[in-house]
């Protein structure tokens, strides 16, 4: 991560809270002070359903755009955000309690509260830090991480299951069924998904970075791909993702030149060659050393935790 350094902000400058009055803590202000940028392509293993609107009684319609020349799946910043957002805070407790003791306690003495997902957040915790918080009467944190929508490299027709598709709609049981009664059609639901294979090129940009929040924002990717994004997510929307690059500076190009008249090896190669530039020159792409940098967790993790 040394390539970084530049950009890296210690630990102390950004999630460190001051004591302000007894019991009261505030993160210090966080000034835009650099960026670090990720890239990488997530593909779906599952059946991915991405909603954010309502279907027709019972059927259940994936999101979708027309982009560059394709009708395309499309996966928002906010799901991607969200979800992310969880599997932060699941890892963030899981390393309290590997290093202390019961994380809500812990949590209570270093933070003054438990921090809860959407609310009531403490506003002063890493997960806070990185992904921002409000609270009534206390104020608040902006986001450092900032996140883009993104859709499918692959067209719908390719990449959806739908009516029109070979495999047709997916059927799932609703909650409520009744298996005394005959099946009808309160008892089931029909829903498009995206297939497995599907690819989705993303960029998430952190603002004033510390090493601590690229190795936690890397392993929660991981987390989440495993907890899945989008509806039933307890089944479905599982993901395995590459991070392409991660680099000093903002990136000098957009989601749409990635999914524009590029396949997912263009995509890598246009990144690993430089044709796809960033602010800096200081880009990581070697994939064994991106895992290297995730693997600092543990470590950087005890320092933020014993800064505290
Ligand atoms: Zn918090």
């Amino acid at each position: 991560m040394e390539i970084l350094q530049n950009v890296l902000q210690p630990i102390e400058k950004v999630l460190i809270p001051e004591k302000k009055k007894k019991d009261e803590r505030v993160l210090p202000p966080v000034f835009n002070r650099g960026v670090v940028t990720i890239v990488g392509i997530k593909t779906v293993t599952t059946r991915f359903i991405p909603v954010s609107h309502e279907g027709f009684s019972n059927e259940t319609y994936v999101d979708k755009i027309d982009l560059l020349g394709k009708k395309r799946a499309e996966f928002i910043s906010r799901k991607l955000k969200g979800i992310e957002r969880r599997a932060h805070m699941s890892l963030f407790r899981e390393m309290v309690e590997e290093n202390n003791g019961v994380w809500k306690d812990e949590f209570e003495s270093k933070f003054g509260k438990p921090c809860t997902i959407p609310a009531p957040l403490c506003v002063t915790c890493w997960n806070c830090s990185l992904f921002g918080a409000l609270e009534a009467g206390k104020g608040g944190t902006f986001s450092r991480i900032r996140y883009f929508d993104t859709w499918s490299l692959q067209s719908a027709d390719e990449c959806i299951a739908s009516t029109t598709s070979e495999e047709g709609l997916g059927i799932g049981n609703t909650v409520n069924e009744n298996l005394k009664e005959e099946r009808g059609s309160e008892s089931y639901h029909l829903y498009e998904y995206v297939k497995a294979g599907t690819k989705f090129p993303f960029i998430t940009i952190i603002e004033s970075p510390t090493a601590l929040d690229i190795t936690g924002y890397l392993a929660a990717v991981q987390r989440a791909d495993v907890h899945g994004y989008g509806k039933y997510s307890a089944n479905h929307g599982k993901f395995q993702t590459e991070f392409i690059a991660v680099a000093e500076g903002m990136p000098e190009f957009s989601i749409l030149d990635l999914l524009e008249n590029n396949t997912e090896e263009e995509i890598k190669n246009k990144i690993n060659t430089g044709k796809y530039k960033f602010e800096s020159n200081s880009v990581i792409t070697d994939n064994e050393e991106i895992k290297s940098i995730k693997n600092k967790l543990p470590e950087l993790f005890k320092e933020y935790w014993n800064s505290l």
